[in-house]
């Protein structure tokens, strides 16, 4: 008989579930959703990735999201384990370079959202090894949010278009219940913040003559993209019934993957530049 040499970790049915639809849906994006579901169920380890967070409070500039300046405390094991594990589902472990990997350096590059960093840190494809990096930040971050999260509630109004934890740009904006109040959602720590309805999160373009939407042919009709024609960004829209879990967010971001490729078609992007260079040291507990 053989005995399982570590602790399996399963997914909540709902996350079970939803990711069983996307996955049906999307079979082109398989590798993408095999790391997304191991960040989901690496993060149910509350135990492992239980962040110990400095943050300054006090000497933050006024914009700077809460991590900015933060030291952030984890498991080297821990996390060492879980790169690896991504780095091996990415395709990434040929040759041992995933255990040459330094699994503190990736993360703090990748919340850091340095790619010029990870790309120095990849021996095989950087493009692929920034991927993993972005996934393999999720279960820290998420941990960060659970410790820090609620100042960001507490901080009162928020109106920056990138997220007021990790200054990351947001990967959705949800329009929230029956009064579609817009919320942007950060796909990394999963936070959200409400804003204006017209106003860019790139740019802060406010003018409607600029703002508008591409909507989907194909029949379905509650998504849709925004976009701006001042900074050519564009940012994925969904309606929802209530907050959307974290978990939602990011699993909604593969199952969308159609909408991004009809923005690029129309010559809107993403923005190359973080949302906020955020100063962030990852350390060992
Ligand atoms: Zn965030
Ligand atoms: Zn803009």
């Amino acid at each position: 008989m053989l005995w399982p040499l570590a602790r399996r970790r399963h997914l909540a049915p709902d996350q079970a579930q939803r990711l069983a639809d996307v996955r049906q849906k999307n079979p082109e994006s398989e590798t993408w959703l095999a790391l997304v579901e191991a960040a989901l169920a690496e993060s149910q380890d509350a135990t492992t990735w239980d962040a110990v967070v400095s943050a300054p409070m006090d000497s933050r500039p006024a914009r700077a999201p809460l991590l900015h300046r933060a030291e952030v405390g984890v498991h080297r094991r821990s996390a060492s384990r879980f790169v690896r594990r991504l780095a091996g589902l990415a395709g990434l472990d040929g040759g041992g370079a995933a255990h040459r990997l330094d699994a503190l350096d990736l993360l703090e590059a990748a919340i850091r959202q340095d790619d010029a960093r990870i790309d120095a840190l990849a021996t095989g494809d950087p493009s692929t090894l920034r991927v993993v990096a972005q996934v393999a930040a999720v279960p820290l971050l998420r941990a960060c949010a659970r410790t820090i999260g609620s100042e960001v509630a507490a901080g009162g109004a928020w109106w920056e278009g990138y997220c007021p934890l990790c200054g990351a740009w947001p990967t959705l904006a949800e329009f929230r219940g029956l009064e579609r109040k817009r919320w942007l959602r950060c796909g990394r720590c999963g936070i959200g913040w409400e804003v204006p309805w017209l106003r860019c999160p790139f740019c802060a373009e406010t003018s409607h003559e600029n703002l508008g939407y591409l909507a989907p042919e194909d029949g379905e009709t509650t998504r849709k993209v925004e976009v701006c024609d001042t900074c050519k960004g564009y940012v994925k829209a969904e309606p929802t019934v209530s907050e959307l879990p974290w978990w939602g967010v990011l699993l909604d971001d593969v199952a969308t993957v159609a909408l991004d490729i009809a923005a690029l078609d129309r010559g809107y992007h993403r923005p190359d530049r973080p949302g906020y260079a955020l100063e962030l040291k990852v350390v060992e507990v």
